[in-house]
């Protein structure tokens, strides 16, 4: 997906106090109408409440978020609602997003203040993203698409119940309402999803029809004009990449198998969908392994081509930030979400930064670029280099997380340590872990294999493109001024933890030794040094240290989703140009590879897995679905294959 930058809505007011857009020259809508009409078009219109009554699920796509107010009359009445759905999923396009300022100044209906004030609260910075905002525990969750409709309709991961098509009229914003926009639409549509919009413009009704919709029209509020409302109802329905079927098993319960960070977020994020898992370890506690460092760092990048390793960064360092700051304020001191500065030394300057940034439209509160003096003031030690300044990255106590996502997880998840799975076996559909005497640890439909590189051993030693990089980080007493926040480049330099400094970390491939080594922590003072180049006068003989191993691929991107079938996909003929095509085991995925940045990538790959196993709406478009597919090795090597041929 090629993004492009998010110009925020250019908010106007009518003499009348009317929110307007000189951009599409049309009103939005009052707030006095505003709630009556997504209440009699959009939530009638698509048979709500009635239709998400007794459901687990509810999903509803809408096309131009504007003010919010279709989303908040949405989840107002999902609120009031008796029985509504278990979990409520608001999927919204939007090109033109408000700033969190016009945001909350919007006029609302009273009934819908609070909720439009909790969802100012939660509104991200303005990045070409899948930004996913969550309210009542998980049970609402708004997925924010920004940019283009057409080009994200595509991108999206869902079945969808039903569709509000919203947005400036199809006359003044014709590029939202071209004919493609409808076969889009179709092929996320549910079997019955339902449609509806105010427009009656023949152009809709045809595109609608065309896509496989039966249309009919009805009367608008108060009779005034003419609505148009749709039902699905294909002569036959698009068939989908095997990697996107999802079939949920009625159970709803996993196993997880190793209790680091990526096995405790997913612990979590299946939780939030309902889901039971049981979390295994060989170790008596979590978070004892390459997640047991006294702390680390998180946050984003900034890349002027915005390819795949930079969109989803992003993604996961805006995921993280949200967890931190929620973990922080219910566990208490687990990190810190006040900035991170990440040192440019490749002699670019402060100007040329910003060129880049302004080029890209990244906006200010995800990053931004600062010459060395501005760098030390926000440091609050003297740096030599321009920094890129990310607001919201910070660092964290990695044990601390990992328990904060077993405790947010609560009764759904349960943790057992002390045990070492030897092996795994499928039997009548089920899958048993085993031990090494052969007994059967546990069994279940569904699996998660989160133990790092040992997850490869389990499934037989897939050829997937994996490292092991030994890494030791250095610790000292903070006996002089430490930054206010991380400072990183070529190694790192955290804020004081526990009174002490923490630094690092060296990187060996291929090395076993667990011994903390006098040589690392001659390398990670001398990189410290250099980064900071003013010596930090920390006194190295009463160092520490501690070792652990990172297990990265070699397209630094980590490894989550279902497990390929390596000997269905061997059959001749079978689609593997894309990796979700690839043939899968039923109900086995892989969580691994988290590299050097598993803090950053493991709450948003846990969602993105917790949905695809559940079958919810995907916060990650499909393109960067498919960049972590475990399945990806397979398509390049088929790549490859043909190339040859
Ligand atoms: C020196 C160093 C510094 C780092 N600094 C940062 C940083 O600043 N920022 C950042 O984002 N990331 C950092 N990382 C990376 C980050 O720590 C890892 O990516 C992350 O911890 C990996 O989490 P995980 O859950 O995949 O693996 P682990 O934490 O290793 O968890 C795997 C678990 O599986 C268990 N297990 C394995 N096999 C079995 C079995 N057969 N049966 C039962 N249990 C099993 C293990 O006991 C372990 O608890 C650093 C890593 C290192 C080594």
């Amino acid at each position: 997906m090629k993004t492009r930058p998010i110009v925020p809505a250019h908010l106007q007011w009518t003499d009348e106090g009317v929110p307007f857009s000189d951009e599409f020259d049309d009103v939005y809508h009052p707030a006095a109408g505003a709630l009556e009409q997504a209440r009699h078009v959009f939530l009638a219109g698509t048979g709500l409440p009635e239709r998400w009554q007794g459901r687990e699920r509810f999903v509803v796509l809408e096309t131009g978020f504007g003010l919010g107010n279709n989303f908040l009359a949405t989840w107002d009445a999902w609120r009031r609602s008796e029985q509504r759905c278990r979990q409520l999923h608001f999927i919204s396009i939007e090109q033109r997003p408000l700033t969190r300022d016009d945001l909350r100044a919007v006029q609302r209906d009273a009934s819908l203040a609070d909720l439009a004030s909790r969802l100012a609260d939660a509104w991200p910075p303005l990045t070409p993203n899948l930004h996913r905002l969550s309210f009542d525990d998980g049970r609402v969750e708004l997925l924010l698409a920004l940019g283009d409709v057409a080009a994200w309709l595509p991108e999206l991961v869902a079945q969808v119940d039903a569709f509000y098509l919203d947005g400036f009229a199809p006359a003044k914003n014709p590029q939202m309402w071209q004919a493609r926009i409808y076969k889009a639409m179709a092929r996320l549509a549910a079997p019955g999803a339902t449609a509806a919009t105010w427009t009656a413009a023949r152009s809709v009704r045809d595109g609608l029809v065309s896509a496989g919709f039966d249309v009919t029209r009805a009367s608008g509020r108060g009779g005034k004009r003419d609505i148009t409302l749709a039902t699905y109802t294909p002569a036959f329905m698009p068939r989908r990449a095997t990697a996107r079927k999802h079939a949920p098993t009625a159970s709803r319960e996993a196993l997880v198998v190793g209790a680091g960070l990526a096995g405790c977020a997913v612990a979590w994020a299946l939780a939030e969908h309902g889901w039971r898992s049981v979390v295994l370890d060989r170790e008596s506690a979590p978070a004892q392994a390459a997640s047991g460092n006294l702390a680390g760092l998180f946050h984003g990048i900034a890349n002027p081509q915005d390819g795949t390793h930079a969109r989803f960064n992003r993604a996961a360092a805006i995921a993280t930030q949200r967890v931190v700051e929620q973990a922080a304020l219910t566990r208490g001191a687990i990190g810190s979400v006040q900035g991170l500065l990440r040192l440019e030394t490749s002699g670019t300057d402060a100007a040329s930064m910003r060129a880049m940034l302004a080029q890209q439209g990244l906006p200010a509160d995800y990053v931004a670029a600062l010459d060395a003096a501005d760098a030390s003031r926000s440091s609050g030690i003297p740096l030599e280099h321009p920094a890129w300044f990310y607001p919201g990255g910070g660092w964290v106590r990695p044990v601390e997380l990992a328990n904060w996502f077993l405790d947010r997880a609560g009764a759904n998840a349960t943790f057992r340590g002390g045990v070492t799975v030897h092996s795994l076996h499928r039997i009548d559909g089920r899958w048993q872990l085993l031990a090494a005497d052969g007994a059967t640890i546990a069994e279940a439909e569904t699996i998660v294999l989160a133990n790092a590189g040992d997850a490869l051993r389990l499934l037989g030693h897939p050829s997937w493109p994996i490292r092991r990089l030994r890494g030791q980080v250095s610790m000292l007493p903070a006996t002089v001024p430490l930054p206010r926040i991380p400072v990183t480049g070529a190694g790192y330099l955290l804020p004081e933890v526990d009174g002490m400094a923490m630094f690092g970390a060296s990187s060996q491939p291929n090395d076993d030794d667990p011994t903390v080594r006098a040589s690392d922590h001659a390398h990670n003072l001398a990189q410290l040094a250099r980064l900071t180049r003013t010596a930090i006068g920390l006194a190295s003989d009463s160092i520490q240290g501690r070792t652990g191993w990172r297990w990265s691929t070699d397209d630094r991107l980590p490894i989550v989703g279902a497990v390929p079938d390596a000997a269905a996909a061997a059959v001749p003929g079978v689609r593997l140009d894309q990796a979700r095509f690839v043939p899968r085991l039923p109900g086995l995925f892989a969580f691994t590879a988290l590299g050097s940045r598993g803090i950053t990538w493991s709450a948003l790959s846990a969602q993105a897995l917790a949905a695809t196993i559940c079958g919810a709406p995907v916060p990650i478009e499909s393109s960067l679905l498919d960049a972590i597919d475990p399945a990806r090795f397979i398509t390049r090597e088929a790549r490859r294959e043909a190339n040859r041929g």
